[in-house]
């Protein structure tokens, strides 16, 4: 058995992605799905939001230049015995421009990442990216089984979509990663009392039909607040309508995609 890859992608910022790597993989870790959140984003905030410190050499910078592997650098996440986590550091800003001077550059973290993939000891890899379909972000598609997309509730939404579709349906057609498949729409930042809210989500409906999670995510201070303190929402406040929502698309996720199956 081999761990499915989860990258949770937009070229977006601030739209959710980061919330939801670290709430999914802690979810799925809940209910037993051994889980990886690999932070590929330099800023770090998934990895600081589940109170990891950002050692150096912790993260994927020197196994994607080709030296040393993905597998020495998984940290267990305490709070939990199924989470796992490769941390980012400031130097990953830098692995751009490294990867453009390898060969083959669309799939060095695939390669990095095939002995955690491979391994007995993990069900699930969710890759958090940056906000920009840049050289990680590509790198992720080109690793991934599925890519999940975090579509913030708000005017415009479904913008910029087209745009990643076209970058996964290239990297297919291009025999770079045949197997990549866009595993879902998740609407994030809902909000139930305004017209808009159900307006978005009504129109993305229209377009992915049930590609959309069932599970919507709220709007929540509670949300926003947890990764200040270094923890998932389960650990900060288990009974809010995030923790609810975030539980919830674990399930769906686990079905969907027969995990730990
Ligand atoms: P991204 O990784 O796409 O840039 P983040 O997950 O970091 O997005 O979220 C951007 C900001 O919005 C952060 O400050 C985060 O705490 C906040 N946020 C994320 N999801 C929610 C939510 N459902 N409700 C309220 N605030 C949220
Ligand atoms: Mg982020």
């Amino acid at each position: 058995m081999s761990a499915t890859v989860f990258t949770i992608a937009n070229q977006k910022g601030g739209v959710g992605k980061t919330t939801t790597a670290i709430n999914l993989s802690y979810a799925l870790a809940d209910q037993g799905v051994r889980t990886v959140l690999v932070d590929l984003d330099p800023q770090a905030n998934a990895t600081s939001g589940l109170g990891l410190e950002k050692l150096e050499g912790g993260s994927l910078y020197a196994p994607l230049c080709g030296e040393g592997g993905a597998l020495e650098r998984v940290q267990p996440v305490g709070a939990n015995d199924c989470l796992f986590m490769i941390p980012s550091e400031v130097d990953m800003a830098a692995i751009e421009i490294e990867l453009y001077q390898r060969e083959d550059y669309l799939v060095q973290l695939r390669e990095v990442l095939r002995p955690l993939r491979e391994s007995d000891d993990y069900d699930a890899i969710v890759l958090d990216c940056p906000p920009a379909l840049g050289m990680l972000s590509m790198n992720s598609l080109a690793a991934a089984d599925y890519l999940i997309i975090a579509l913030q509730c708000e005017y415009l939404a479904m913008e910029g979509l087209g745009q990643i579709l076209k970058v996964v349906d290239k990297l297919r057609d291009a025999g770079v990663n045949d197997g990549l498949q866009l595993g879902g729409i998740l609407m994030t930042m809902f909000d139930q009392r305004t017209n808009l809210g159900q307006q978005v989500v009504g129109e993305v409906r229209n377009h992915f039909d049930e590609l959309v999670f069932r599970s919507m995510i709220p709007r929540s201070i509670r949300l926003s607040e947890a990764p200040s303190f270094g923890q998932s929402i389960f650990e900060y406040e288990p009974n809010s309508a995030g923790a609810h929502a975030y539980r919830y698309l674990a399930e769906e996720v686990i079905e969907r995609f027969k995990l730990g199956k």
